[in-house]
């Protein structure tokens, strides 16, 4: 007997995403196509997750479909006729719609060519068991479950497993998205998907940069990212994406620290600390292989180098000024990772007083203050700036007055 979810869609779909969706199956009707809300929604309202991340497949016209439901509702379609996808944003929702289709792969690790089709071919093109649930949206079978590969089983038994043997071979992004479906539900490889995984990680080899870095990405924003790249490195992996990030299992325990003390922690600062023990030359290597764009790429890169300077920091009672020199030509990324990752506890500590403080000192004097004070303008009137700031970070001067006699002071010894 077919399930119906209707009462569940009802119970955890906020009120105007399912007026919206009624909508859409009324209209999808009325043309005489039948749609479909597919993938991680549909998944994630068995295991009560909250998922809001609305697929909806139709087959029929995608893009048609999307603009007049944007003007029955007053929303904005976005489409894109040559790929049949549409995406819908309301005031309150936001929704995708895609034209049901099939996938065929000219080649291992090529991006697929596609043609429309029917929800079953759509459904067996997708990647693990649990995503290829589908519940119907038109108003005479509305809820109805569709389950064509045993998902739902799969998803009471805890289980990741691929449609077919050449599934990883076809696009190995999927060996990724396996491994965070896995560590993020608390489910199991179902054994068999295992051993394929494991025997095809060497197709990450040939993906491009960009499509691995969307991977790697999508770990990293994961909310237990070390539990992925940990259970990676144990299926051999992690080296495949980049040799140097395998074994190493204090790579790992940075990132959990890490995120232990910023629990929204950034894509850059993660890409930083991943990358905390590389040399400078993997680091270029890293950043080539997942084609990095400059932001964080310029964070790995200022990141190697300041961990090489930190040495010059180790000692007790630094000067800030000294702290503040250093570190003030590195971007903040790289010290913020270094404060996170730095085997020294006094280094770490110098690192979080710049980020905490000393990076906000100004002078209250400024260039125009100098000049009436009869400093012409120029390199010396810099140079001087530079040493109040310096006078201020030490705390030889705090208050404005301080620092007026501390340049009048200044001014003298240079006339005589
Ligand atoms: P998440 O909660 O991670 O967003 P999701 O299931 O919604 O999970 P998406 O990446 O948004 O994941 O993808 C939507 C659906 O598209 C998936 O459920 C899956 O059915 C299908 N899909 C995505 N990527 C692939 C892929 N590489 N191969 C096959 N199917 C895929």
């Amino acid at each position: 007997m077919t399930e119906n979810l209707g009462l569940q869609l009802e119970q955890h779909l906020p009120t105007a995403l399912l007026k919206i969706i009624r909508m859409a199956g009324e209209i999808a009707q009325e043309r005489g196509e039948k749609l479909y809300l597919v993938g991680g929604t549909v998944r994630d309202l068995l295991l009560g997750r909250a998922n809001l991340d609305i697929d909806i497949v139709v087959e029929g016209d995608a893009p048609l479909l999307a603009n007049l439901l944007a003007q029955k509702t007053g929303g904005k379609a976005v489409v894109h006729p040559r790929f049949g996808t549409a995406k819908l944003r309301t005031p309150e929702v936001s929704l995708d719609i895609a034209t049901a289709r099939t996938e065929t792969y000219p080649y291992p690790g090529a991006l697929p060519n596609i043609r429309p089709s029917s929800i079953e071919e759509d459904l067996s093109r997708r990647d693990f068991t649990i995503n290829t649930m589908a519940i119907q949206l038109n108003p005479d079978s509305f809820g109805e479950l569709i389950d064509l590969h045993n998902g739902r089983d799969d998803l009471e038994n805890h289980l990741i497993r691929i449609l077919h043997r050449n599934s990883f071979v076809d696009d190995a992004t999927r060996i990724l998205r396996a491994l965070r479906y896995e560590q993020r539900l608390g489910f199991q490889l179902e054994p068999d998907t295992k051993k394929l995984l494991c025997c095809d990680a060497s197709m990450l080899k040939p993906l491009s940069g960009d499509r691995i870095r969307h991977e790697v990405e999508l770990v990293l924003k994961e909310k237990e990212p070390e539990k992925v790249l940990c259970r990676a490195d144990e299926l051999g992996v992690l080296g495949r994406i980049y040799p140097a990030l395998s074994n190493n299992t204090q790579m790992i325990e940075r990132l959990k620290q890490a995120r232990s003390q910023i629990p929204s922690i950034s894509l850059v600062l993660s890409f930083a600390l991943i990358t905390y023990h590389f040399t400078p030359k993997e680091g270029d290597e890293f950043i080539i292989r997942l084609n990095l764009p400059s932001a964080k790429a310029g964070a790995i890169e200022d990141m190697l180098e300041l961990k090489h300077r930190l040495g010059e920091l180790d000692y007790p009672d630094i000067l800030p000024s000294r702290i503040y020199l250093l570190l003030k030509n590195y971007s903040l990324h790289a010290v913020r990772a270094c404060a996170l990752a730095h085997e020294s506890a006094l280094v770490r500590g110098y690192l979080q007083l710049y980020l905490d403080e000393l990076r906000f000192i100004t002078t209250s004097l400024n260039g125009v203050d100098l000049q009436q004070m009869g400093v012409p303008a120029g390199p010396h009137l810099g140079n001087l700036l530079r040493n109040l700031l310096e006078a201020k970070l030490d705390q030889r001067v705090s208050t404005m007055e301080e620092e007026e006699s501390l340049m009048q002071q200044w001014l003298k010894e240079i006339e005589t």
